[in-house]
């Protein structure tokens, strides 16, 4: 599904150049569940939003689906991104002036999807998410576990085959750390092919393969 070669991406501000990727190549086969491991600032979060779609890399190919993606221009990248990838974010990144339910129908709005069945859909996935109780509230009423659940509900809605999470249980205490990563667990046996950054051990052992980087560049490869 995921096929990168030779992959750099290199920083430059005007007094420092950072090479945040040095020559990464790797793949990731549909139905896979991929740990990215590393210290801090060795470019796990570059690594994926560049598979993401949400920047290009400096050099080097991405394959997504036998389609070279990784030069791009912004627009095309959103639209191969549409309804394809979905994200989770260690600081959720919902929209603070809609609620529950707006943020999690507007992925279906983008895709054009009628209102009936958008209705229709969210309500199955905040049920899903058991979080059906907050629909009408804003992210800040709720608790860092609940957001992270209409996170995981508005990244799945459009069901993507690849969701790309980075850090999704860095602010959560470890229950609903737990949860999140049950949920990740089974949309992953569902077929769902995951790619998730983490510095957890403990979740990284629900992957099927571990990959660590080091200084922008991939060190060992573990298969679980
Ligand atoms: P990680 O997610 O592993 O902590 P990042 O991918 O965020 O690491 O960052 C890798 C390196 O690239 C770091 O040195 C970081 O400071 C640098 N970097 C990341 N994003 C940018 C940016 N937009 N501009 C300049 N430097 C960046
Ligand atoms: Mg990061």
């Amino acid at each position: 599904m995921i096929k990168i070669n030779d992959l750099r991406k290199v920083f430059r501000t005007e007094e420092v150049e950072t090479i945040a990727l040095n020559n990464i190549s790797m793949e990731v086969k549909e139905g896979e569940f991929v740990a990215i491991m590393g210290p801090s600032g060795c470019g796990k979060s570059t690594l994926l939003n560049i598979l993401g779609l949400l920047d290009n890399p400096t050099s080097g190919e991405y394959w997504l689906d036998n389609k070279e993606v990784g030069h791009l221009k912004e627009k095309e990248r959103t639209q191969t991104r549409k309804g394809k990838i979905g994200f989770v974010f260690q600081s959720f990144n919902l929209i603070e002036e809609m609620t529950v339910y707006e943020n999690v129908e507007l992925p279906l709005t983008y895709l054009k999807v009628k209102a009936s069945e958008r209705k229709k859909r969210v309500e199955e996935v905040l049920r899903r998410m058991n979080i059906s109780h907050r629909a009408g509230h804003f992210p800040n009423q709720l608790s860092g576990g609940q957001q992270q659940r209409v996170a995981i509900a508005r990244a799945v809605i459009a069901n993507p085959k690849l969701i790309l999470a980075d850090e999704p249980t860095g602010n959560l205490d470890s229950k609903n750390g737990k949860d999140v990563m049950d949920l990740l667990t089974e949309l992953n046996r569902e077929g769902t092919t995951i790619v998730m950054v983490t510095h957890s051990q403990h979740d990284a052992s629900f992957a099927h393969r571990i990959v660590n980087l080091f200084d922008g560049q991939i060190v060992t490869e573990v298969q679980m």
